[in-house]
């Protein structure tokens, strides 16, 4: 069976170019990878899409049509595409032998994916019929400022929270510059404190007990590095899946059907 992967992340983390790159280095790879894109508001994609939402609603003319903003546009056209969800995994399914990997690119703006009921259905569809993946794409040059980076660690927590799924973190654009930062904040809370403390707009109180929570997240995650424009991290990534993919089939397959 292909492993799922569901790219998400901020607007202009990287996702759609990270996808690319992953489209580029199965290839490279000799592994069989079938590509979904779930933005509906995107003019032009980097990579070819085997399934592309846009083919199926333009959400232009889903705005004119129920007269809404951009945003409620893209949200309208991901509920009208997750009712026909069945479908798009039963073609997946019919391929299953065939496929080692499925890369689902997600809408630029995070929320309306990870806090939409479409984007829940679509998590679910996929998690309860393939071991699925989450990759939360972190902009690793913008999360240098620690209140910025404790904000992407929080959001990326509630994910892991809501969907139940293992959970790879890709600190992207390393490029720019390197996520060893991230890493040591991960390992030693002392090193966020200070650095946490060292910003001043933000009250130690509150950090203090956010500490807690982060430090449970962190022990339940993979992180790497990972470069989308230049390919760095690649080998280190799909380790990652490898593992997220197994700690799926122990925890999170029996998780899923002792709630079903
Ligand atoms: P999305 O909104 O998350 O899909 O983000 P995009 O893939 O559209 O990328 C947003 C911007 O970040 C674009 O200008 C990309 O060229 C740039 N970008 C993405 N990945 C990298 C990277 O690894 N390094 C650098 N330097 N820029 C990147
Ligand atoms: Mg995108």
């Amino acid at each position: 069976k292909p492993v799922i992967i569901i790219v998400v992340g901020m607007a202009g983390s990287g996702k759609t170019t990270f996808l690319h790159r992953l489209v580029c280095h199965t290839q490279a790879s000799n592994l069989r990878g079938y590509v979904l894109n779930l933005d509906p508001a995107v003019m032009t994609l980097p990579y070819g899409a085997n399934i592309d939402i846009r083919d199926t609603v333009r959400y232009k003319e889903v705005m004119s049509e129920f007269n809404l903003g951009p945003n409620g546009g893209i949200l309208t056209s991901l509920n009208l595409f997750a009712t026909k969800f069945d479908e798009v995994i039963s073609m997946i399914e019919r391929r299953a032998d065939q496929l080692d990997y499925v890369l689902v690119d997600t809408p630029g703006q995070i929320e309306i994916f990870t806090w939409s009921a479409s984007g829940a259905i679509i998590t679910e569809a996929f998690a309860s019929t393939f071991p699925t993946v989450i990759t939360y794409v972190v902009d690793t040059p913008r999360s240098a400022s620690p209140v910025t980076f404790m904000s992407n660690m929080l959001y990326a927590c509630s994910i892991l929270y809501k969907t139940r799924l293992p959970l790879v973190l890709a600190f992207n654009k390393i490029d720019v510059a390197q996520h060893q930062f991230a890493l040591e904040w991960m390992e030693d809370f002392e090193a966020f404190q200070a650095a946490v403390s060292a910003d001043h707009s933000y009250s130690s109180t509150l950090s203090h007990s956010l500490s807690l929570v982060l430090d449970e997240f962190y022990n339940n995650l993979k992180s790497v590095g990972v470069s989308a424009v230049s390919g760095a991290g690649m080998d280190a990534f799909f380790k990652a899946i490898e593992s997220s993919a197994e700690e799926y089939m122990e925890i999170y397959k029996a998780d899923l059907d002792k709630r079903r």
